[in-house]
């Protein structure tokens, strides 16, 4: 699972950099020029990251970063601002209005890509390709193979993706609409009530081992992956 980069910059040849140097790293760049444009991708699929240019002509980048904070869907989106100011005070605003990090120009595309890979590791450990374990469940995400104590689980291909996301974030409790954001990705064509199929076709898959206690509904919010299987009556 490649992470998908979006970079709102309208300086076309660092635009270009930018968006080789995150090829050269494995992830997916999306660029856009202005705010309007990188609106219209947001709304259509959530990337992984934005990376954010101050300077946008048709409005202030921090104004979008501050838009993307105070809706729901997109607040907890990773933003790395951009930008030729290095004002101090210009940092502090930035980093303020919910930037997660902030780069100046010019920048070494090193300690760029450091930068996102970061962001990436604190947001969404599921990008990277380490083996998730939660209370005797393993999934490896190099191999596609799912055990449990040991045996192994047959996961179709949306169920891995939707255990791999729950188990990368254990004990939080994920709304149907971020799990679509993050399991599916593109949240425009799919119906909430898809996520509780495959949650159950999960459950399904994990009964063997008894992990499918594990994948807790949270009334009127979405669903929790436990740390550990709270003991069934009976
Ligand atoms: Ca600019």
């Amino acid at each position: 699972m490649p992470a998908n980069i979006l970079i709102v910059e309208d300086e076309p040849a660092i635009a270009e950099l930018v968006a080789l140097h995150c090829k050269h790293s494995g992830f997916v760049p999306t660029v856009v020029h202005a705010v309007l444009d990188a609106r219209d991708v947001v709304d259509e699929s959530l990337p992984d990251l934005i990376i954010l240019d101050w300077m946008l002509p048709d409005k202030p980048g921090v104004d979008f970063a501050r838009e993307l904070r105070r809706d729901e869907r997109t607040r907890d989106l990773p933003i790395l601002m951009l930008t030729a100011r290095a004002a101090e005070d210009d940092k502090i605003q930035g980093l303020e209005i919910g930037a997660d990090d902030y780069v100046t120009k010019p920048f070494s595309p090193k300690e760029l890509v450091a930068r996102i890979k970061a962001l990436l590791r604190r947001s969404a450990p599921e990008l990277s390709d380490a083996t998730l374990e939660v209370s005797g469940l393993t999934l490896d995400p190099t191999s596609h193979r799912v055990t449990g104590l040991g045996t192994e689980l047959k996961v179709g291909p949306t169920e891995f993706r939707l255990l791999r996301f729950l188990m990368a974030r254990p004990e939080r409790v994920m709304t149907r609409q971020a799990l679509l954001d993050g399991v599916w990705g593109d949240h425009v064509f799919i119906e909430e009530r898809t996520v509780d199929v495959h949650v159950r076709r999960l459950r399904v898959a994990l009964e063997p081992s008894r992990h499918d206690r594990l994948i807790e509904t949270v009334r009127g919010g979405g669903y929790r992956m436990r740390k550990s299987a709270v003991s069934s009556p009976g």
